[in-house]
């Protein structure tokens, strides 16, 4: 099986409901030719999950993305998102583990592996991010970082629901920063993440993962980043507030 390469706008909390709307409405106008084996997701504020879905959800190669949910199905967790909520407005894809919501809201491998169970469980496919802060990369020491991360939050899992997982590489010193790895730095790293998985999972498993690039990745530099081998795409975040820089980086997929 081909993997997909996936181009995954990272909207943030960023934009209004009518911007956010004008954004999509330019996305959708621009011509763009994603082929079979790719796909754009499109993670947005919670509140504009279903006005996303309306616009996109019926459309083939496009997909909605909730930005987080929450590890308990339901209950009295004010504020939290279920992933039962995701369901039924028919959202397939949910962002896990972001550095914003591990740094700013606490969020450990441990539970991030909870997060992935239920995001599972309910057919949902999580975008699981992992990535070193700038001290670890001075150190030296960023493999052994990002091997936990993945030990940590998806190694319980079994290879029939790994198959399931998006993971995103995004080295949290490359994030806002408009300091991208170079593509030699990214493709180390995922070449490094493919062969952890397949020292668990075996390699045809491990091939079948898409590992997606995320730091300031640009229009500029997609094509470089995402023409090396085991990098399948990118989650961006800044870019994908811009439809031209957005649509660019889409087809700049493999
Ligand atoms: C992100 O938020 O995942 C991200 C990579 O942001 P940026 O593209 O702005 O660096």
């Amino acid at each position: 099986m081909m993997r997909k390469q996936i181009a995954a706008a990272n909207w943030k909390m960023n934009l209004s409901l009518q911007q956010g709307e004008q954004l999509i409405n330019d996305l959708l106008s621009k011509p763009h030719d994603l082929k079979e084996n790719q796909l754009a997701v499109f993670a947005v504020p919670a509140p504009y999950l279903m006005m996303a879905q309306e616009k996109m959800g019926t459309k083939n190669r496009v997909a909605v993305a909730a930005q987080n949910c929450y590890s308990k199905k339901s209950g009295a967790y004010t504020g939290e998102i279920s992933v039962e909520m995701l369901n039924s407005i028919g959202v397939k894809y949910v962002v896990l583990g972001h550095s914003e919501r591990r740094e700013y809201f606490n969020e450990s491998n441990q539970f991030l592996a909870e997060k992935i169970d239920i995001s599972l469980s309910h057919h949902i496919t999580p975008i699981f991010c992992c990535g070193e802060p700038l001290q670890i990369r001075e150190e030296g020491t960023q493999n052994a970082y990002v091997a936990a991360q993945l030990k940590e939050s998806l190694f319980h899992l079994t290879s029939a629901q790994l198959v399931n997982v998006v993971i995103a590489y995004e080295p949290i010193w490359a994030i806002g920063t408009g300091k991208t790895a170079s593509s030699d730095q990214a493709q180390e790293m995922h070449a490094f993440i493919r062969a952890e998985l397949a020292h668990v999972y075996g390699k045809e498993t491990a091939d079948q993962i898409s590992i997606l690039y995320g730091g300031s990745v640009k229009a500029n530099n997609a094509v470089e980043l995402f023409s090396q081998p085991d990098v399948d795409g990118g989650l961006v975040g800044g870019a994908s507030l811009i439809a031209d820089e957005f649509v660019a980086i889409i087809n700049a997929l493999k």
